[in-house]
């Protein structure tokens, strides 16, 4: 995993996190891990992590921002029509 591609892949271009996933040849747990990561070394830096969460499509339900990995089912309405969380990194 190249820090400095993942910066600029992300930079003010959310992207879903299975196709984040596929890009670096990663399981979509592990490409979690490493934004994990990422958003920690942001601490002292000018960048942040931004995360739009995932959204029931179904009820409009939307999931934890914290949650970096598409969440199987809706816990209102049960649907698994769900929108996968996008991740996008901003300049502060
Ligand atoms: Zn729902």
């Amino acid at each position: 995993m190249y820090r400095k591609d993942l910066i600029n892949a992300l930079l003010d271009h959310p992207t879903g996190i299975s196709e984040l996933a596929r890009a670096f040849g990663l399981g979509e747990r592990e490409m979690a891990g490493e934004l994990e990561h990422l958003r920690q070394s942001f601490r002292n830096e000018p960048y942040r992590l931004v995360v739009h969460p995932a959204t029931c499509r179904k009820c409009g339900f939307t999931f934890d921002r914290d949650r970096l990995t598409k969440p199987a089912k809706c816990p209102r309405c049960w649907s698994t029509w769900i929108q996968e969380p996008r991740i996008g990194v901003e300049q502060t």
